[in-house]
């Protein structure tokens, strides 16, 4: 039976198929920008989906008067008081900023890459301030523009996790930081996990690697018939729909981990895609419902279950297999590598217990420079001061400091924050699973399924019905509280579990 009785959302649903159409065709276009796309065909490809966005936006707001009649429907059920919700979010976002900032902040993005690449290059923060301060400028406009209480910040960050404010950003990271803080401390005094690891500089061959990583698939149960991977320069997961989920990785030859766990990182990015309620496709409300959900599924399979002890096991027997260049190194070892603990001063090369200190520093300065608290020019100092205090170390140049991530210059603000908001996620999701008795000492294929179906009924088959702060409280009684991502690291960097 169908979720959907009432007549008006029923009439709103026949409409959104024509949506559903423009999504799922700009994620086929995107994702073959990244995989297949000839060089040449950029400037098409950028119109083609620039007209799609357009349509959207265009039949979006026509569905405006069947919204607003069923926002005043009586007894609607908590899905379709999802779609409502979903569609008044759209709606409200197309009415508020008008059409001409969405193309300024667009095109400056896209313009800004080029300078920003240059700078980086030059290590010259100077070359790259007035860009940024631009896209400051049309940051604070469209904040203004869509409204908010409290701090302009909360606009922008409602957009990547509704509902999410500058408080709950504060409560996290003050607690968080002086935690991350002590057990840094202790695992650098404790030599047990290891700053570096001599498996990091060991070549692999491409073919043996892909055997690896075909084989943590069928492990891992992915859909052969509803599922693809492939090669990109980043990694990412593209969902089509459905029944059409893809993921892709990388080989850069050396240090197998990264692909590794990027292959089983975008896993747990699919997973919550494939694993929605099949009722809910072709809805406003199919698909993960905010960024930080969604790190959360990927952080999980990534860290909790793919770094675990329990993890090296199941899948030593393959690696000694393909791999000929482990010969020599037992589980212990290979669990140290997955492991490493290292201070670092690039984002993307952060480990799982100092990547929160990276975004904590980014956040802070993304809310002061839309507050006007910090200037443009003050941003490397602050910046520099922050990666002091928090790993020790000062960047010796813009390169490694201020300029190292792609985000600003492409005018993506407030997206940073899911990546804490995934493992604080990810610790309450270990929590629970551990209260329920669900993690053992022992991993095999069946209890893997097991954490499939768990994470299936509690998260995934929602798709966007709930908020994810209502999702939250369902599911775990609680907020965006971090203490069960701050046991999940104490047990296992200082008792060592
Ligand atoms: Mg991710």
């Amino acid at each position: 039976m169908t979720p959907f009785a009432n007549p008006v959302i029923r009439e709103i649903l026949q409409d959104y198929k024509t949506i559903s159409t423009f999504r799922q065709s700009s994620s086929l276009l995107e994702w073959d920008l990244e995989v297949n796309m000839p060089e040449a065909a950029s400037s098409a490809r950028g119109f083609t989906m620039g007209q799609l966005a357009l349509m959207r936006q265009k039949a979006t707001l026509a569905l405006e008067p069947l919204v607003s009649k069923a926002g005043k429907e009586k007894d609607l059920n908590d899905a379709e008081k999802g779609i409502v919700r979903v569609l008044e979010r759209d709606i409200d976002y197309y009415r508020k900023v008008p059409p001409s900032l969405v193309d300024e902040l667009q095109k400056f993005g896209a313009e800004a890459a080029v300078p920003w690449r240059e700078a980086r290059k030059k290590s010259d923060f100077q070359m790259f301030k007035p860009y940024l301060s631009k896209i400051v400028e049309l940051k604070k406009q469209e904040a203004e523009k869509l409204g908010y209480h409290g701090h302009p910040y909360n606009a922008l960050l409602d957009l990547y996790e509704e509902g999410l404010t500058v408080a709950d950003l504060d409560r996290i990271f003050e607690l968080l930081i002086p935690s991350l803080k002590r057990i840094l401390a202790k695992v650098q005094s404790d030599h047990v996990f290891p700053s570096s690891h001599p498996l990091e500089s060991v070549g692999y061959d491409n073919q043996s690697m892909s055997v690896v990583n075909a084989g943590l698939l069928t492990l891992l149960g992915m859909p052969e018939k509803r599922f693809r991977m492939d090669v990109s320069t980043h990694p990412f997961t593209s969902s089509i729909s459905g029944n059409d989920v893809r993921i892709t990785t990388r080989y850069e030859g050396q240090n197998f981990k990264d692909t590794m766990f990027s292959v089983i990182h975008e896993c747990g990015h699919a997973l919550y895609e494939l694993q929605q309620d099949p009722e809910l496709e072709y809805t406003p409300i199919h698909g993960g419902v905010s960024a930080g959900f969604h790190e959360s599924q990927s952080r999980f399979w990534e860290n909790v279950v793919g770094r675990s002890r329990p993890f090296v096991s199941l899948v030593y027997p393959s690696l000694q297999e393909h791999l000929g260049f482990l010969s020599g190194y037992d589980q212990k070892q290979v669990y140290s590598y997955f492991n490493t603990v290292r201070p670092s001063l690039i984002r993307v090369d952060a480990d799982e217990l100092t990547y929160n200190f990276h975004i904590a520093l980014r956040c802070e300065i993304e809310k002061k420079l839309l507050s006007g608290e910090l200037s443009v020019s003050d941003v490397p100092s602050l910046w520099n001061d922050m990666m002091d205090d928090y790993l020790g170390q000062r960047p010796p140049n813009d390169s490694e400091g201020v300029l190292q991530d792609i985000h600003w210059s492409g005018g993506a603000w407030a997206i940073f924050p899911s990546y804490t908001l995934g493992n604080v996620i990810t610790g309450l999701i270990w929590e629970l699973m551990r209260t329920e008795g669900l993690l053992g000492r022992e991993l095999n294929e069946e209890r893997l399924e097991k954490f499939k179906n768990w994470l299936r009924e509690k998260i995934h088959r929602h798709g966007s019905i709930y908020p994810p702060k209502e999702l939250l409280r369902r599911v775990f009684a609680k907020g965006y509280d971090p203490k069960g991502l701050v046991t999940y690291l104490e047990e296992k960097y200082i008792e060592g579990n």
